[in-house]
């Protein structure tokens, strides 16, 4: 037992001793998921025998663990290092516009649990946030994690944020903009759960998931396009999420592409947003259906015009109905301008698409957009941007808060060992 205490006494000493090397190794570890000690070496710079050592007392306090042999081109593959899935666990929420989600994950992103509600935006702000509580509550017992095990809340929004501060800047959406004005939400969570947490921008946490479980696993460079209700972006620059100093980068929905074009909710006038976005879309399509435009869509919604969604659009385009076509093609075209000025800017390699237009049209839209870059941007960097359509499904959000809340969970999991 004595011996045991001293073991343990001697490793604590030698991580305190390393810990200034040994956070950013973990920290590799972590974002790598499976990495070898020789990749270790080779991506941190230090030498093979400090990786050794260090990575020695990291699985002695039980933050990494050996996970068998990762992938190698030649040879006996290498062991992989990951961090230890049950060292602590996360709450992730999303809260958009239609659904709430919530999943429970341990610090590499595995969920435990997951459960989806309505928003319900419309019962008012308090009742919402009630409810986003209560929906944590249930999720957190559903996942038979122990309470104690939970050490942070990571919340994606699809409002604008400021994550400095933990607040909900405003909400633009119709009928939220006084609703969700500077709305304290990390203060309120804090209160309630006893620990730490992040608000995110929703579609930020989603490109994170991106870059760490989806299409922008292998690149360093690329921008997530989300089109939901709202449409928004995540800029990925040298490996790193790009918020810019004020942290509000990434509002792709607010580029003006009509200059005399409707008035959003921000106040300006031919934002893409009010001209491609599924709201924008949705809208345009009960319009004209109301001016006795004759469309399969009415067929799909059953002849309620307050249920058509982007799906029934979708499917009506795929059966070559007129209305459904125009409108999804519109649309593309807007982004596709837009996106033409960034491909210009930026010269990114590859452009991720996501959300619920592009989660329920695919591929149908990539080729006009493709072609309308390739026209617009200048022709070097349009040839070099790929256009991909994300593999994650709808809990992407709630993932990604989780997995950007964790990266601060692991770093304070550290330095209390
Ligand atoms: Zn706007």
């Amino acid at each position: 037992m004595a011996e045991k205490t001293e073991r343990k006494k001697a490793s604590r000493h030698s991580l305190a001793h390393s810990s200034q090397k040994a956070l950013p190794l973990l920290k590799l570890i972590h974002a790598s998921r499976n990495i070898s000690r020789a990749d270790l070496a080779r991506r941190s710079g230090l030498s093979a025998g400090s990786v050794t050592a260090m990575v020695q007392n990291l699985i002695q306090t039980g933050l990494v663990v050996e996970n068998g042999r990762a992938a190698s081109h030649r040879g006996r593959k290498p062991i992989s290092l990951g961090v230890r899935n049950d060292t602590a666990y996360v709450v992730g929420v999303d809260l958009g516009s239609f659904f709430l989600r919530v999943v429970i994950t341990d610090l590499n992103g595995n969920v435990r649990h997951s459960l989806q509600i309505e928003t319900c935006l419309t019962e008012g702000r308090e009742r919402v946030v009630h409810r986003m509580i209560e929906a944590m509550r249930k999720a957190i017992v559903e996942s038979e994690v122990a309470r104690t095990a939970i050490r942070g809340v990571g919340v994606g929004h699809s409002g604008v944020i400021d994550s400095e501060k933990g607040l909900v800047l405003s909400f633009p959406r119709p009928g939220q903009m006084t609703e969700w004005k500077n709305v304290p939400l990390r203060r309120i969570i804090e209160k309630e759960f006893d620990v730490p947490c992040q608000i995110e921008d929703s579609v930020r946490a989603i490109a994170s998931a991106e870059k760490i479980f989806g299409l922008g696993k292998d690149l360093t460079d690329f921008i997530y396009i989300d089109v939901g209700m709202g449409i928004g972006a995540g800029i990925f620059l040298d490996g790193k999420l790009y918020r810019g100093p004020g942290g509000s980068a990434g509002e792709f929905g607010h580029v003006t592409v009509d200059e005399k074009g409707p008035l959003c909710c921000c106040g300006n006038t031919g934002c893409l947003e009010t001209l491609a976005s599924c709201a924008a879309i949705i809208q345009a399509v009960r319009t004209a259906i109301e001016r006795g435009v004759d469309s399969r869509v009415t067929d799909l919604a059953l002849g309620d015009l307050n249920r058509i969604s982007i799906e029934a659009i979708v499917q009506a385009a795929i059966e070559n109905d007129g209305l459904a076509f125009r409108v999804l093609h519109e649309a593309a075209f807007h982004i596709a301008v837009a996106l033409a000025d960034v491909v210009n800017l930026l010269n990114p390699p590859a452009l991720l698409f996501g959300g619920a237009l592009f989660r329920a049209a695919q591929n149908l839209l990539l080729d006009p957009m493709n072609r309308t870059i390739r026209q617009r941007a200048l022709e070097k960097s349009a040839n070099e941007v790929k256009l991909l359509v994300s593999k994650l499904g709808s809990d992407a959000g709630a993932i990604g808060a989780a997995r950007l809340m964790s990266e601060r969970v692991l770093e304070t999991v550290f330095e209390a060992k």
